[in-house]
């Protein structure tokens, strides 16, 4: 482990071990950015409701903007905290059942599923 730079690309990363872990770190909380009723990944906007339930934005506009765990409203404000950490981790392209193997970071996401060559 002499050339830290040769790590995947990953020059922060200082050990394979370490890379792994932030790997493990990353499927985690990929889970809990999903909205539990649709599944789709959180993007921003991400909104909850006015009790702290998050749902996917299609979610809150089928439901006439409110929650379906427990009816209250849609927050009028945006969960800045959950979109910073969407904006960090890697999220697979949306197209990835057409058969893309993208993998990027989610602020980048949008830009490349505009370019996607699997989008149609
Ligand atoms: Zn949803
Ligand atoms: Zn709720
Ligand atoms: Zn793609």
């Amino acid at each position: 482990m002499s050339d830290p730079s040769s790590l995947r690309g990953f020059p922060c990363y200082s050990s394979e071990k370490q890379y792994s872990s932030q790997i493990m770190l990353n499927l985690e909380i990929q889970y809990m950015m999903r909205c539990p009723r649709c599944t789709a990944f959180l993007k921003p906007p991400i909104y909850s409701c006015t009790k702290g339930h998050n749902y996917c934005n299609i979610c809150f506009e089928n439901n006439s903007t409110n929650c379906y765990h427990c009816s209250s409203k849609k927050a009028p404000f945006r969960c800045t905290l959950m979109e910073r950490i969407y904006s960090e981790l890697r999220f697979p392209c949306k197209y990835y059942s057409k058969g893309c193997s993208r993998v990027l970071r989610g602020v980048l996401l949008p830009l490349h599923e505009y370019e996607c060559s699997y989008k149609n």
